[in-house]
């Protein structure tokens, strides 16, 4: 689903995203915009599923990965985003009128991967202009909590054996996938990563 976001919503978003609890008529004394505005808004985005996923809690501890919404100037936003869709840490794109005109959803379990973004976005375009809005998410950690108490078992996604100890994690199009080790997370990396540039048949 395509939906529009215009400035006034990535205030909003934006100061939600550094104070997760802030009422409404803070967010209404910052973006100058009306009480029942922002209320509608807030309604609006929420139903958008730009924010879905997210639980607006800031316990750190709790924290299984993070969620940046990474808003782009493009001159050629189409072009940019058939080449943004390719990566795994991709979750979701959003056009919009006005700059910054591409607005993007990542998931990330470290910095890596979040750099890896950051290169790749100049690479495919030179020109963009990027701005980066740091969210948090909890990610459901009830896997990880019940292979820390030996409850479960995980398993290698890459080479198929148990993994003892603490899993190596990649997050892909919403979902966790777990390894024993950063080799074999970065091969999975690898093969995600080319079988969506490969070409359909
Ligand atoms: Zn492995």
């Amino acid at each position: 689903m395509e939906i529009m976001l215009d400035e006034n919503d990535l205030k909003i978003l934006d100061i939600l995203s550094r104070e997760p609890r802030a009422s409404i008529s803070k967010i209404s004394k910052e973006t100058g915009l009306s009480r029942p505005t922002v209320h509608s808004r807030i309604e609006k985005i929420l139903k958008s599923g730009v924010l879905k996923g997210l639980h607006f809690e800031l316990d750190e501890a709790e924290l299984g990965g993070k969620v940046f919404l990474v808003s782009l100037s493009s001159e050629k936003p189409q072009e940019t985003v058939e080449e943004l869709v390719k990566l795994p840490e991709v979750d979701e794109i959003f056009i919009t009128s006005g700059l910054p005109n591409i607005h993007v959803i990542l998931y990330v379990f470290d910095l890596e991967s979040l750099s890896r973004f950051l290169e790749y976005v100049s690479k495919t375009d030179s020109q963009a202009k990027i701005s980066l809005v740091f969210t948090r998410c909890k990610l459901d950690r009830t896997t990880e909590k019940l292979v820390a108490a030996k409850k479960a078992i995980l398993h290698c996604e890459t080479c198929g054996v148990s993994i003892s100890g603490t899993p190596y994690i990649y997050v892909y199009k919403n979902r966790k996938h777990y390894f024993c080790c950063p080799v074999c997370r970065n091969q999975f990396v690898d093969k995600v990563v080319k079988s969506v540039q490969a070409p359909k048949s």
